[in-house]
């Protein structure tokens, strides 16, 4: 009896497993087909410069328009697309996306007769995958070829526990970057449990606190105290920070306090569509 029952649970599994793995393969399939049928689209959020609370530009943020599901946002597709290797066409096209549109934006203003102030930047986010990927630098240089957007005004961010920043043999990866003008911002900052050595040996311009840190630094006295020390850091070494995840009027209030300088979050505003994004940045002008 024992035995059957055993077998059983086994049979249980084993059909977990399998639909699971079912469900993934569909996924990937939908995705690939997402990609052909060009339903990625990117929202922007707005970065805020909290001394005087102007608008300075955007994070792109990938969304899913799917026919059936609606909008999806990267939890549910951005795993298996890393897992899958898809994340590299999907960040390809994100990057190229992204500058097309900030060229646009920066067309616009610069060819409008008003008297225009704020010249926006893009945040981009890259995987390690991409940076990997032959086609990354090429592909940048096309971008930049193509659009002639200026590239002072290209962040791109990557995740502090990206192996790029503990690899030397990557680093030219890096350097190319740098070497475009394009700025270099570490994602989820405080996360990664990486030393932090990265941080005088790389050519970084920016950091970006997890929101994970701003969450309960109205309570949190220790979280408090680490904001502090990592903006003092920062100040020191000459790189700038963003404060991701604020969400409330207090906790706005402690980092202005602090000097912290930008911030981002659905205090000031949530991603928003492309044309949302510009009648935001337009209004602002
Ligand atoms: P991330 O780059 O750290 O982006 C910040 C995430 O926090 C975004 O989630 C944003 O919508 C959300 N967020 C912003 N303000 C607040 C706030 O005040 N409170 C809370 N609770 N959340 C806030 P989203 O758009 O779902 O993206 C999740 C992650 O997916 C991103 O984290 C990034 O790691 C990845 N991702 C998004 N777009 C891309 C992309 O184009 N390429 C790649 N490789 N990864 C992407
Ligand atoms: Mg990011
Ligand atoms: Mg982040
Ligand atoms: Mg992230």
């Amino acid at each position: 009896k024992a035995k059957s029952q055993k077998r059983s649970y086994y049979q249980v599994f084993q059909g977990d497993m399998h639909n699971e793995a079912l469900a993934e393969l569909q996924l990937e399939n939908e995705i690939r087909q997402g990609l052909e049928a060009e339903e990625f689209i990117l929202y922007y959020q707005p970065i805020i410069n909290l001394t005087n609370n102007q608008l300075k530009g955007f994070e792109s943020l990938i969304r899913w328009n799917h026919p059936q599901k609606g909008i999806v946002t990267p939890f549910h597709f951005i795993n298996l697309a890393e897992q899958t290797g898809l994340i590299i066409p999907i960040g390809l096209w994100v990057l190229k996306e992204g500058c097309k549109q900030l060229d646009k934006w920066h067309n616009h203003i610069l060819n409008s007769s008003d008297n225009h102030k704020t010249i926006p930047i893009i945040s981009i986010n890259l995987s390690s995958q991409e940076l990997n990927s032959e086609k990354f630098l090429p592909t940048l240089d096309n971008i930049l070829k193509e659009t002639k957007v200026n590239p002072e005004y290209i962040k791109l961010e990557i995740t502090e526990s990206s192996p790029i920043f503990q690899e030397q043999s990557t680093q030219y990866i890096l350097d190319a970057i740098v070497d475009r003008n394009i700025q270099l911002w570490i994602d989820d900052f405080g996360t990664g449990y990486s030393s932090l050595s990265y941080l005088h040996r790389l050519p970084i311009n920016g950091l970006k606190l997890d929101r994970c840190f701003v969450t309960d630094i109205e309570t949190n006295q220790k979280k408090a105290k680490m904001i502090k020390a990592i903006l003092s850091l920062a100040f020191d070494l000459g790189v700038e920070v963003i404060i991701e995840g604020v969400e409330t009027e207090k906790q706005l209030e402690i980092i202005q306090e602090m000097g912290c300088i930008w911030g981002q979050g659905y205090l000031f505003s949530h991603p928003l569509p492309p044309e949302k994004a510009g009648d935001i940045l337009l209004s602002s002008n």
